[in-house]
């Protein structure tokens, strides 16, 4: 355990470093960006027992106010580059312009710790010298979900400026007091992911999604939400994404070769937010927390790098690979017994109906029981081994269909795309969404 809490605080001093050291980027200024009403007090909302279940009710609560994105995209996703004219023009973020064909990083400053100090966060900004759309790529979130993190830098310092038509925004750390602490949530225990878009007037965790989203989420015509498993589980990399919106599937197709899981996402998540407010938004699952998993950052790189290229950002960028499979429905399968779960499988390992996927066995009187597969399909989100109780969520498994399904019927309301089998309420006690 403390080796565990060593390696996790260890690679979050890598990458600060690493942010710090950011070399041959503009730098301007500090631009700290505080929300309309600073007078937020992170006391006032640890006086009750804040644990991750109370502040799901604590967020159902919460009102939500809209936001009006300043960019608005009336073309199709897949049209934004084509169809854009004239020259590119200055891009205003964070009280900073940045020129086409130039790249900056600026700061982002949602809230203060309790000495008054504002806590930053860095923001990747590469302007294209050509025109076209904002591609916004996010992580960490979730403060202890480090692939992203440095996911998002390669991608920023890959980008030839000079040879981007549009611009990306990239915010490597969003949770940064999480990140800090190594913690998923807020320092009073709110999962940040389920207050977007915020509101500037209520708990600490609304102020700061409201920040957020106002001060760069706005600005973004599309939206990459990086992620990784929770809770000592790791997820296949794969896209997660409501493909009843035509411009988020033009953002999954991109991807290349990647996993895709038609999910719809839960109310306060970034993605329910940005989409709502009309702005395409996928989550980008990959690895598990508190680790930084190399094999899974080339792979999402790789797959955002794609994206660039297939919404016509970049040119020449062949496509990667052929595409994977789209899985609308997916099943956790959860332990009866408790114990020593050791797995049979790995993460991506197709499986059938009764393929054996782990085995559970009680250290104290040696019972052993197995746990199968009740459907086939593939294994796209598993648990570290680990000490397990009944209930837990063991494996996640991408159910393989036959049916093609039916196009979302607008008339009924009801999504003909079956929707993924957990409640989004099950799926949050175990922390199992972005
Ligand atoms: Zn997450």
């Amino acid at each position: 355990m403390t080796n565990q809490r060593h390696k996790s605080a260890l690679s979050h001093l890598a990458i600060a470093l690493l942010l710090i050291a950011s070399g041959g980027w503009a730098h301007a200024g500090e631009v700290a960006v505080d929300p309309a009403d600073n007078g937020a007090d992170i006391r006032d909302d640890t006086t009750e027992d804040a644990d991750s279940r109370s502040s799901e009710v604590a967020a159902a609560a919460e009102d939500f106010v809209e936001v009006v994105p300043e960019h608005s995209l009336d073309v199709p996703l897949a049209e934004a580059v084509t169809t854009a004219e004239g020259l590119a023009e200055p891009l205003l973020l964070l009280g900073a312009e940045i020129a086409p064909g130039t790249s900056q990083r600026l700061s982002w400053s949602a809230t203060e710790l309790f000495e008054g100090v504002p806590v930053s966060t860095p923001v990747l900004v590469v302007n294209g010298a050509l025109p076209g759309p904002t591609l916004c790529l996010t992580a960490a979130v979730h403060g202890d979900e480090l692939n992203g993190v440095e996911m998002v830098r390669r991608v920023l310092h890959d980008i030839n400026a000079e040879k981007l038509s549009g611009s990306i925004i990239g915010v490597p750390i969003v949770n940064v007091q999480g990140f800090r602490r190594g913690s998923r949530y807020l320092p009073d225990r709110r999962d940040l992911n389920r207050y977007f878009p915020g509101n500037p007037k209520g708990s600490a965790a609304a102020r700061i999604a409201h920040s957020f989203f106002t001060h760069i989420v706005a600005h973004c015509d599309a939206m990459v939400d990086l992620h990784t498993g929770s809770f000592e589980r790791a997820n296949l990399p794969q896209i997660r994404a409501d493909l009843r919106n035509p411009d988020v599937v033009t953002l999954t197709q991109g991807f290349g070769s990647m996993v895709i899981l038609h999910s719809t996402p839960s109310v306060g998540t970034l993605r329910h937010a940005a989409t709502e407010a009309g702005i395409p938004a996928v989550t980008l699952e990959a690895g598990g927390p508190s680790q930084l998993e190399l094999t899974e950052v080339k792979h999402g790189v790789k797959g955002i790098e794609t994206l660039i290229g297939a919404i016509g950002m970049i040119r020449k960028r062949r496509m990667w690979g052929s595409p994977e499979p789209v899985y609308y429905r997916s099943s956790w399968v959860r332990a009866d017994s408790g114990g020593i779960l050791l797995a049979d499988v790995s993460l991506g390992s197709t499986v059938r109906e009764g393929d054996l996927l782990g085995t559970i066995t009680d250290p104290m009187n040696n019972a052993r029981s197995e746990l199968r597969s009740p459907y086939s399909g593939r294994i796209i989100g598993m648990a570290r081994n680990q000490v397990v109780m009944p209930g837990f969520a063991a494996f996640h498994v991408g159910i393989t269909t036959t049916e093609t399904p039916v196009e979302d019927d607008a008339q009924q309301g009801e999504p003909a795309i079956a929707h993924e089998e957990e409640s989004a309420s099950d799926d949050y006690v175990d922390g199992m969404s972005e």
